[in-house]
């Protein structure tokens, strides 16, 4: 499952990231997303019923969200296949630009982290297409808090 997502649903495509599955997020016109869904066969996640409509006239895959919540709308989900994965990193894409990420060296990063966060972690991940920097610190921390309401939805 390949995923495009509307402009209502970012924290919900960086989840889908952070469980692995290539999701696109940002395009904001709606043709551009409606012709990326079809030449791509990404499923289109929506909160707009009116691009529901289209996206299934065009033959388009479709997953109309109700929920507002990101709770809500993983439980959605899953009512429609969706199966969990193991977090990241093991099989993760990069939240912020749906990269590859990959494990790297300590030394790999010297530098590019701040030198106590340098001192006090030995796991690193970095994102082949952005260069983002990853490791399991507080923000890490809360991911995995997450993970956890989500997977007793
Ligand atoms: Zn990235």
């Amino acid at each position: 499952m390949r995923f495009i997502a509307d402009m209502m649903l970012g924290r919900l495509a960086r989840w889908l990231r952070l469980y692995g599955y290539d999701t696109l997020y940002g395009v904001e016109d709606d043709d551009e997303i409606l012709r990326v869904a079809l030449a791509e066969n990404r499923v289109l996640l929506t909160r707009d019923s009116g691009l529901t409509d289209r996206a299934k006239k065009l033959g388009a895959e479709v997953i109309l969200l109700s929920s507002n919540s990101l709770e809500g709308q993983i439980e959605e989900l899953k009512k429609h296949g969706l199966e969990f994965r193991e977090l990241f990193p093991a099989s993760a894409r990069c939240p912020k630009c749906n990269g590859p990420i990959r494990p790297v060296g300590k030394e790999e990063v010297k530098g590019k982290v701040p030198e106590s966060v340098y001192e006090r972690y030995d796991e690193f991940y970095v994102c082949e297409n952005c260069g983002q920097i990853y490791w399991p610190g507080r923000q890490w921390k809360e991911m995995l808090r997450i993970d956890e309401k989500l997977r007793r939805v």
